[in-house]
């Protein structure tokens, strides 16, 4: 079901030489561009009748308006669960306990006397938030989206998930049922390139329903296409990371208990056949425990065959076999995983080693289910190998540091010299001269 690769033995290779001995998804985005093209130009042209078109053809379902009407989102609110209400809102007030502790404040430095600069933090004006639902729904990619949005202080918000046949094109209910929970009335019957281009170009008002205005921020996981586009149209919009299939990696030594094991990495399996699951131990009783389980839960699971094991026999997926901790924290590492559990002794003290990874789960007791629902950090995560360069979505996604720059006559003569030197030294001496005017042409000394 899950095939082994056994680094044990020999010296483990640098860099990207240990990488590639690793395994990971293909997640060809650059192909996927060519798809997602046409598709960006044809919204680009046409608008909302484009979105649509592109509705009936990937998602099965014509729709006449785009927007999801207040109504709809009042009404999915009303007949939610109220098990699946108090979950939500349970999720949703933990998220904003840590999200709100990320809000930047304004710093002033003093850099000589009479000249400061501020870094101030703005948010974004207008964010368009991608909910995915082609597989499955995922109302908690609404709040992952959306609360640290509102804690950075993003006034307008607008939400895009595909349309949905079973639901008469409107996105999942709970999804929508999430939204209104939130405050979030802009909702969009949208989903894949369609959406990202609607949120990239904006779209007309009809006589019918009010367009899309364009945002400056396009952020939320979501398939190849959506990463596609998302990388296609990145300079018109800000992007977050390009989220890719989920990963799960666990470093585990011969204190782990192979049931936790297998559950997690089924526990992320099931996202996807593209998904990755990936155990590094030391441990080969640990992992011939672990193959054993995977058999018996794996038999119990839902969505065995389209996702779960395509994802663990997928080339995506391994158990990593290394000879000690050490080695086990250059391979994770080197791996740089979207989520990576700790499942070793001194758990805390071994996560505190770890340079690549999205979010760390220490210890038996931090599952990533917990994180992907309720443990306040944020699910929206760098896969594919980007957690060495990216950051996970948190409130500095949607905000901008703007230096304001405040210097007095004094201070400004004061080092007018040196700006000379180096404009002159750069072969532009306009910006020598920029300072030279304001002092009679002669820079003071
Ligand atoms: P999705 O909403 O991303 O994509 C569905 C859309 O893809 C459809 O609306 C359709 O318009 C478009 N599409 C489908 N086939 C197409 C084609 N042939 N050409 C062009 N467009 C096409 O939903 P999904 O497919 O279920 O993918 C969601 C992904 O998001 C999964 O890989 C999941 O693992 C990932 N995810 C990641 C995180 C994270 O935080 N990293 C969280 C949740 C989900």
């Amino acid at each position: 079901m899950i095939s082994r690769i056994d680094l044990r033995g020999e010296a483990l290779p640098e860099g990207s030489a240990l990488r590639d001995l690793l395994p990971r998804a293909e997640f060809d985005v650059e192909a996927a561009l060519e798809k997602v093209r046409p598709i960006c130009e044809d919204v680009r042209h046409h608008g909302a009748a484009a979105v649509i078109d592109y509705g009936e053809k990937f998602d099965g379902v014509r729709l006449e308006r785009l927007r999801v009407p207040a109504a709809e989102l009042r009404r999915a609110l009303d007949e939610l669960d109220p098990a699946v209400r108090a979950a939500l809102e349970e999720s949703i007030r933990r998220a904003r306990l840590v999200h709100r502790n990320q809000r930047r404040t304004t710093h002033t430095t003093q850099v000589v006397p009479g000249g400061t600069v501020t870094e101030k933090w703005i948010p974004v004006d207008r964010v368009g938030l991608y909910v995915p639902g082609g597989r499955s729904v995922y109302p908690s990619s609404v709040v992952m989206n959306v609360v640290p949005a509102q804690e950075a202080g993003v006034e307008g918000v607008a939400i895009a998930s595909p349309p949905q046949k079973e639901f008469g094109g409107l996105p999942h209910p709970t999804i929508l049922a999430a939204c209104a929970l939130l405050g979030v009335d802009e909702v969009y019957a949208a989903g894949g390139a369609q959406a990202v281009a609607m949120f990239a170009y904006g779209t007309q008002s009809t006589a019918d329903e009010p367009g899309c205005a364009p945002v400056n921020l396009v952020t939320g996981p979501g398939n190849i296409y959506v990463a596609a586009a998302k990388r296609l149209l990145k300079g018109r919009i800000g992007i977050d990371a390009e989220a890719g299939p989920t990963e799960i990696a666990i470093l585990a030594d011969s204190t782990a208990d192979p049931v936790h094991v297998a559950a997690d990495l089924i526990s992320q399996a099931e996202h996807d056949p593209m998904a990755a699951s990936v155990l590094v131990t030391d441990s080969e009783e640990l992992a011939a425990a672990t193959e054993a389980e995977l058999k018996t839960q794996v038999a119990a699971s839902k969505h065995v065959d389209d996702r779960i094991v395509p994802a663990l026999a997928g080339r995506q997926s391994a158990i990593v076999l290394v000879d000690g901790l050490d080695e086990g924290l250059r391979v994770v590492d080197a791996y740089g995983a979207e989520h990576l559990e700790i499942q070793t002794r001194d758990a805390a003290a071994v996560a505190d080693r770890v340079r690549n990874a999205g979010a760390i789960f220490v210890g038996p007791w931090a599952p990533v289910s917990l994180g992907d629902y309720c443990a306040g950090s944020n699910h929206v995560l760098p896969t594919g190998g980007c957690a060495c360069h990216s950051s996970g979505l948190s409130v500095q996604s949607f905000l901008r540091g703007v230096h304001i720059v405040d210097y007095t006559r004094d201070a400004l003569a004061d080092v007018a010299h040196h700006v000379v030197t180096l404009a002159e030294a750069e072969d532009l001496p306009a910006h020598g001269a920029a300072v030279k005017a304001r002092f009679g042409w002669k820079v003071p000394r």
